[in-house]
């Protein structure tokens, strides 16, 4: 167990608290049970989502590390608690899409289970009150919330961290469909890869079931209403074990 201390809550969002430590150099973020989808009209509590979460994310933010993947991770100090490095993160979402799914189909003609090849590259605008729009080129350049170079840095990650994360995974029989992810800029300008990935923020399909439901392990369970939510994040998380058993502690 680690000597660090938390010190005051800095921020709460829908599913993490971060909190500051004594220490200028590593914020703790808190992964909670609360499930929300649709922009938080529709809420509940999940008994163990939490604890699944952190250590997911724990895990995966280290294979991608050891993959050369930069990223605020430090490690993890009891189940529920993971040690980063404070980043100004970037308020943008930043979606890769290998298969069709989700928004996608509501939004343009497109049959779920598309694949996207190549992978199609998604930026929303990562502010609740305007709903998370998704973002053309020109508002995003509008926005001026990155410099073109930083964007085009930006890109290259995001599509580094799905070749990475999409040969991963499917060493351990899941899908990569989907997923957000957050980066963000340390206090020495490096762009890092920050918040979290999980089950709550990818599409994760069972390579081994074709029924279109059964085969779902990510939070559209919980936005479809199918149930075992829990059990499909455990489920990743055991897949995921099979990488990479235990994260590190954070000393
Ligand atoms: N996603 C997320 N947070 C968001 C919106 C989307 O983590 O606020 C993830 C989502 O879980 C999926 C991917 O980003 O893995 C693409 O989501 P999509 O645009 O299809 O939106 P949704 O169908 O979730 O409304």
């Amino acid at each position: 167990m680690t000597d660090l201390s938390i010190g005051a809550l800095l921020y709460e969002g829908k599913a993490k608290r971060v909190y500051a430590t004594d220490r200028s150099d590593v914020v703790a973020v808190e992964y909670k049970d609360d499930a929300t989808a649709f922009n938080a009209l529709k809420k509940a509590q999940l008994a163990g989502k939490g604890a699944l979460n952190c250590r997911i994310s724990a895990l995966l933010f280290e294979q991608l590390e050891a993959r050369g993947v930069p990223t605020h991770y430090l490690g993890v100090r009891d189940s529920l608690w993971m040690l980063v490095r404070p980043v100004r993160v970037i308020p943008l979402e930043v979606v890769v899409r290998n298969t069709a799914a989700g928004s996608l189909c509501k939004q343009m003609p497109i049959e779920p289970g598309t694949p996207l090849t190549p992978p199609l590259l998604d930026f929303y605008y990562k502010d609740d009150a305007f709903g998370d729009p998704l973002l053309s080129e020109a508002r995003l350049e509008r926005l001026a919330l990155v410099t073109p170079a930083q964007l085009e840095q930006i890109r290259d990650l995001a599509l580094r961290i799905n070749d990475e994360l999409r040969r991963l995974l499917a060493q351990v029989g899941l899908e990569l469909v989907d997923f957000k992810v957050e980066l963000g800029f340390s206090d020495d300008g490096e762009l890092l890869l920050a918040d979290e990935i999980s089950p709550d923020t990818c599409r994760l399909w069972d390579r081994a079931v074709s029924d279109s439901r059964a085969r779902i392990l990510d939070k559209d369970r919980f936005r479809q209403d199918l149930g075992g939510v829990v059990e499909a994040y455990g489920e990743v998380l055991k897949r995921v074990q099979g990488v990479c058993p235990e994260p590190r502690l954070y000393r």
